[in-house]
């Protein structure tokens, strides 16, 4: 169990202590490296390794259940909490929210499904505050929990989220359309495992109103791939495996 958050403005550095070594567990050789984990959130990585290792010790339905929050898999349910908001604000809400699931398609293809559902369905909750800029500074925040945990002979997985985005500056002004996509696409990156970077040009690095970021950087990319493929290949030998088994 584990909850985290991350703030849009935030910078997110100090943790590139949390390296995880986990090659050599399947016959091809991991691909996330140092130069990695920058991008990604420890838990993430720690998730991907506790996967790679129960591979190895054969608890291949654990393993299967982590993979599901490394790869994020199945339907991501979000409501949009946009009832106090007048017209014009609920439209850039969702107008933002919209483009910010295009730019992720863009990015994975239909590799990860965010689907939006009525409020008492969603495991992930956007809410966008109608005062200033959320917490005096941020553009947006989110706060998440990715848990795994034993349910009878099997195991399950869970991934929640809550999600505070702001309509206006610290200065009362309206933040810019780009900006809320670059917001609501930045709390996305967090629910795939993305961290903070605090560098200027990544999606997740700052909002800065006038310059917005439309698509990952090649590293934030690059980062991402490592994690997903290594997920993917672990998956595949649970796969393997587990068919292997039935015969
Ligand atoms: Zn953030």
């Amino acid at each position: 169990m584990g909850a985290a958050k991350g703030c849009v403005m935030n910078l997110g550095l100090g943790r590139l202590g949390a390296a995880v070594s986990m090659c050599a567990v399947v016959a091809t050789c991991l691909a996330v490296s140092g130069a990695h984990l920058r991008y990604l959130q420890p838990k993430m990585v720690a998730e991907l390794a506790k996967a790679a290792s129960q591979v190895e010790a054969g608890s291949l339905e654990e393993a299967d259940a982590r993979l599901d929050l490394v790869l994020v898999r199945g339907k991501v349910n979000i409501s949009l909490d946009t009832a106090r908001l007048t017209i014009a604000e609920r439209v850039a809400a969702e107008k933002a929210f919209a483009d910010a699931v295009d730019m992720w398609r863009q990015e994975l293809g239909d590799d990860v499904t965010f689907q939006v559902v009525p409020q008492e369905m969603a495991q992930v909750r956007f809410r966008w505050s109608d005062g200033q800029a959320v917490g005096g500074r941020c553009a947006g925040h989110a706060v998440w929990s990715r848990q795994v945990w034993r349910a009878g002979e099997g195991f399950r997985s869970d991934l929640s989220a809550d999600v505070e985005l702001a309509l206006y500056g610290s200065d009362g002004g309206n933040l810019p359309q780009e900006s809320l996509v670059q917001a609501a696409a930045h709390e996305l990156g967090h629910i795939l495992g993305m961290d903070d970077t605090g560098r200027r040009g990544d999606l997740m690095g700052p909002v800065r109103p006038g310059r917005p970021v439309s698509q990952l950087s090649s590293h934030e990319r690059e980062a991402l791939d490592a994690l997903r493929s290594e997920g993917k290949e672990l998956a595949q030998v649970c796969l393997l495996q587990r068919l292997s088994m039935s015969w």
